[in-house]
């Protein structure tokens, strides 16, 4: 079965991977699925999307535990804020947390990967833009949280994520956040959304997150 918004995006990752010289399949399409039911998800699972993007551990919990007892593999990322109190339920829910941006969520994600034996890969999330409203950790402050994760609470960390401001270019925060990950030695680059995945490809994503393009436009109630 085909969909006709995850072929475009698929084709438009696969162009832009071809045109920055990287091998086909080396960037991760993260579905975004939030606000959107099951009968819009289902016909994204059929045509064989794999992994799914959602940003409330509340609307997780109501939706997907059906979706994943009916098909397997299935790869669920927190891609939005997380408090330290639903780190218990984060950690049992997801396969992949993007938004590690302070210390007490790091300690609270560490003990309840411990406790659980559950492992989600990490990403850290950098406020490349420093805007006061958004998560992240400052840009100046990244190599210090990158190396207390690692060495004070023994996490693992996979790489690190940006959501540029709406209003600026993203490749300037897309070359900041790639420079961050590579004097950190981090592979991993989750950068790109519908209106610039193919930007964030050319500068080096491993995983987009691309939600509109996809399924539509989302309703905003
Ligand atoms: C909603 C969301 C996306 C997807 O945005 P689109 O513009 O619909 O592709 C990506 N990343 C984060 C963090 C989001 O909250």
């Amino acid at each position: 079965m085909t969909h006709s918004g995850l072929s475009r995006v698929l084709s438009g990752i696969r162009a832009a991977e071809a045109g920055a010289g990287r091998p086909p399949g080396s960037v991760t399409l993260v579905a975004v699925s939030k606000t959107f039911g099951p009968e819009e998800i289902v016909p994204a699972i059929e045509a064989g999307q794999r992994v799914f993007g959602e940003n409330r551990v509340q609307e997780t919990r109501a939706k997907w535990p059906d979706l994943r007892s009916r098909w397997t593999g299935l790869e669920l990322h927190l891609i939005g804020p997380l408090q330290s109190n639903k780190a218990a339920e984060a950690v049992a829910l997801f396969d992949a947390i993007h938004t590690v941006d302070r210390p007490r969520i790091a300690a609270a994600l560490a003990a309840e990967m411990e406790r659980q034996n559950r492992h989600p890969k990490l990403f850290i999330q950098v406020n490349t833009g420093r805007e006061p409203q958004k998560a992240g950790i400052d840009p100046d402050a990244a190599d210090a949280f990158i190396d207390s994760c690692r060495n004070g609470h023994a996490l693992e960390i996979a790489g690190l994520m940006c959501i540029p401001p709406v209003e600026d270019d993203p490749v300037p925060h897309f070359s900041l956040l790639a420079e961050i990950a590579a004097r950190n030695g981090l592979q991993g680059l989750s950068m790109g959304m519908s209106s610039d995945y193919t930007a964030a490809i050319a500068c080096g994503a491993t995983h987009v997150r691309v939600g509109s393009a996809i399924f539509g436009v989302r309703d905003p109630a």
